[in-house]
């Protein structure tokens, strides 16, 4: 199964550390983050719900 990084759309690598996680307002999408945006503390939006997060 492959992701994208919610926040860059870069694909995530099977080895690369992301961060997967539900959406904290819906809980019902799941959001990824990759290693440089978890680094860089790029924002995230939520495609359902429009949530914005650091
Ligand atoms: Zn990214
Ligand atoms: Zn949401």
């Amino acid at each position: 199964m492959k992701y994208k990084c919610t926040s860059c759309h870069a694909e995530i690598a099977p080895r690369e550390h992301a961060a997967r996680f539900l959406c904290p307002n819906c809980g019902e999408v799941e959001l990824v983050r990759c290693e440089k945006c978890r680094k860089l503390s790029n924002p995230y939006k939520c495609g359902k719900c429009g949530y914005e997060g650091p």
